[in-house]
């Protein structure tokens, strides 16, 4: 293990003159080995450093930079002349970002650890942009959540140190937490602490104190298979995501008014409200499967509903939802001065226009859809009720001949 790696001792730096030994094309890349080892490449779950390489007046960009048969290759879509002196130019702001990213899976992982010590890390992935860690064995509740977040946060605040030494694999501590089957690979390893909190051995990059990360938020978070899936994001991209996402609140609450504080009732009470508008659904779709008005006329089955209080994007949802191998058609019919229809066949042998749109017109409204599917609406409705029963009297007509 080379101690003296530059994205180790400075990461910081990331301007290099570069001497590019090799160029090679593989499907739509080009791979550039360079003789200096001095761009850190993807390992471990974190992602490579992108960049930029100058050759005279040429740029290329460097997309990511990997480990390919031992050696450290850039990355990228132009070819770039080999044997000759470069300019190496390190995304300053892709790197800093990974090192916060980085650095916050540390503090977070060993703030998990002291609630669920049989916490084991599956999937890793460490980039510029955020932190996707898996969470084997363990369903790490919300509640817990959010004290490990906050726990986070404090420690960002309290600017604890973060360093790194290499030592001999005889001289480990058990305690140091192993990470990508280091000590497998290596008779020495670097191990990384955050003040007292946590000691990893690591091969990654990090901020030289916590304060330089700034802000911590958990975005998603997943169960599957008995593991939690956590997404989540630092620095500045924190700060910008929090931010949108509150001002999308405040800018709402004009339109719907409540405190800031109440945004959690708030929202518990619009679930609540969308559940029981499902459970109406499902229970009225079991009624109309069931029971409801059914005519037989001919060899078809005629379900009609007149449905209170029912606005069209239900209505909608409701005749989706029913199905049947009958030959028979479905005349839903949400009442008001605006009133709407939906309007479906099964297995007919004509289209549902046949059997609704002349009588929806003739009533003054309008509608239209596919060939087993008519969606129709009237305005200045005075008598729905009448109107619910012209419309039955007319498909039963239609139904007949
Ligand atoms: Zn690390």
């Amino acid at each position: 293990m080379n101690e003296k790696l530059p994205y180790w001792t400075d990461p910081h730096t990331t301007s290099f003159k570069v001497f590019i030994k090799e160029v090679k094309k593989l499907k739509n890349q080009y791979q550039v080995h360079l003789r200096e080892n001095v761009i850190r490449p993807a390992g471990g779950g974190q992602a490579g450093d992108k960049g930029v390489l100058t050759v005279g007046t040429l740029q290329v960009s460097i997309h990511d930079t990997v480990i390919d048969s031992g050696k450290v290759v850039l990355l990228t879509d132009c070819s770039i002349p080999e044997e000759r002196e470069g300019q190496l130019d390190i995304d300053i702001e892709w790197r800093t970002s990974m090192m916060k990213n980085h650095t916050s899976e540390h503090i977070f992982v060993s703030t998990l650890k002291e609630k669920y010590p049989e916490l084991k890390i599956g999937d890793l992935w460490i980039d510029g942009e955020h932190v996707n860690i898996e969470l084997l064995n363990v369903n790490v509740s919300s509640e817990d959540l959010i004290v490990a977040e906050r726990d986070v946060q404090r420690i960002i605040n309290l600017d604890i140190p973060v360093q790194s030494q290499i030592v001999g694999v005889d001289k480990i501590d058990p305690s140091i937490r192993a990470r990508e089957g280091l000590t497998a690979k290596h008779e020495k390893l670097r191990i990384v602490k955050v003040g007292d909190l946590d000691s990893s051995a690591c091969s990654g990059i990090h901020v030289e104190n916590t304060g330089q990360i700034w802000f911590f938020k958990v975005v998603d978070v997943k169960y599957t298979n008995g593991s939690t899936r956590i997404r989540f994001v630092t620095g500045s991209r924190a700060i910008s995501l929090t931010k949108e996402l509150y001002n999308t609140v405040l800018h709402r609450k004009h339109t719907y008014p409540f405190e800031m504080e109440q945004i959690g009732a708030v929202l518990d009470r619009a679930k609540a409200a969308i559940e029981d508008r499902f459970q109406m659904i499902e229970k009225i779709s079991q009624l109309i499967t069931t029971s409801g008005y059914v005519d037989k006329i001919g060899d078809v089955v005629f379900r009609h509903e007149y449905l209170q209080g029912f606005e069209s994007i239900n209505l909608k949802n409701l005749a989706n939802q029913f199905s049947t191998s009958e030959t028979s058609v479905l005349l839903l019919f949400a009442p008001g001065r605006k009133s709407q229809i939906i309007f479906r066949s099964f297995h007919t042998p004509n289209d549902a226009n046949y059997y609704i749109s002349s009588a929806v017109e003739k009533q003054g409204g309008k509608g239209g859809g596919s060939s087993d599917n008519f969606t129709g609406g009237f305005t200045n409705v005075e008598n729905p009720e009448e109107l619910y029963e012209i419309l039955v009297s007319s498909v039963r007509e239609a139904l007949t001949q």
